[in-house]
């Protein structure tokens, strides 16, 4: 098997069909063996049918899962079942245009392990949205010692090489691009324009998105806990400065009319720096509690693939 394609799946019956009919035409271009995965991630609506039906009339391989798991998991349970020497990694809703991937495998044939497709331009979608991701990408890159690429989804092609080193990460928060810059090899690049979703509407409540990031910020990155006691060391010695200028006040000046508003200020403070520090750390310590609970990371319902 020359090529896998592994496609999360949810809620995305508007373009399953047309998004096989780009795939074929894109693929079979190539004259390389190769096989599609269809990931079915909990959709509520005939996404699940449809593929159904690509199963026995295509050929298409298909994953259901018992119910919604989030996009990362469903693209590591692609990963799981893939046997393509090279494995793309490609959106249902057409915002990744198939005819980008005979680039993306000449590109990798040149001799890299990844090539990602980045984001030139991306249409058709909120500003909220655009503005958030920009952010997003921009703060990981500050706060993170792994390169992971600005701008860029999971729409990547890359070798078997690295299929083996993912499916060997046993963490069970997949922030699958952080994944891949994490792991190294020759990586490299090419930009395309991000059009709007074909049909349908986004699966990524903004809610999915925090939970991402806060993933993807927790998994790649310790330099919230180490603000958390930076914060804590900054507001220790600003309180000392304090008790001693109080000391002072007690007993040489002799000035020491209560104020409530010095007092209201440094317990508002200190308990707003405590707090920001316990949610930092609980954010790390829900995490650790999900690897050591080491449930299965998705549960399949049926499949056409032998698991
Ligand atoms: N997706 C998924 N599970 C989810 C949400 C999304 O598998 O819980 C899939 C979705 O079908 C699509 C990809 O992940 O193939 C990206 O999702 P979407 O297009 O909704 O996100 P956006 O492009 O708006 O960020
Ligand atoms: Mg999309």
């Amino acid at each position: 098997m020359d090529i896998s394609v592994v496609i999360p799946v949810y809620n995305e019956e508007a373009n399953l069909i047309n998004l096989y009919n780009r795939l074929e035409i894109a693929l079979s271009s190539l004259h390389l063996t190769y096989e599609l995965i269809f990931v079915n991630d909990g959709s509520r609506d005939g996404s699940l049918n449809l593929l159904k039906g690509l199963a026995q009339e295509k050929g298409v391989k298909y994953i259901d899962f018992s119910r919604n798991f989030g996009h990362q998991i469903a693209v590591n349970a692609g990963l799981d079942h893939a046997h393509g020497n090279a494995v793309v990694i490609i959106d249902s809703d057409l915002q990744d245009p198939p005819e980008l991937i005979p680039e993306l495998y000449a590109k990798l044939q040149e001799g890299y392990e990844v090539v990602y497709a980045r984001r030139k331009q991306r249409q058709g979608e909120s500003i909220l949205k655009k503005v958030t991701a920009r952010l997003f990408y921009r703060i990981m890159a500050t706060i993170t010692s792994t390169p992971i690429p600005l701008d860029t989804g999971d729409f990547r092609i890359i070798d078997k090489k690295v299929v083996e080193v993912l499916r060997q990460m046993p963490e069970k928060q997949k922030f699958v691009r952080g994944q891949i810059a994490w792991v190294g090899f020759r990586q490299t690049f090419l930009e395309y324009d991000r059009a709007g979703r074909a049909g349908g509407e986004t699966g990524y409540t903004y809610r999915k998105m925090i939970r991402l990031a806060l993933d993807a910020i927790t998994s790649f990155s310790n330099l919230p806990l180490k603000m958390a006691t930076v914060s804590g060391f900054l507001v220790s010695g600003i309180a000392f400065l304090l008790m001693l200028y109080t000391l002072y006040a007690r007993f040489v000046s002799e000035d020491y009319v209560p104020g409530w508003s010095s007092i209201m200020l440094s317990v508002l403070f200190l308990g707003g720096v405590q707090l920001i520090s316990i949610g930092i750390i609980g954010e790390y310590i829900s995490r650790l509690s999900d690897n050591v609970r080491n449930r299965p990371l998705y549960i399949v319902n049926e499949s056409n693939i032998k698991l």
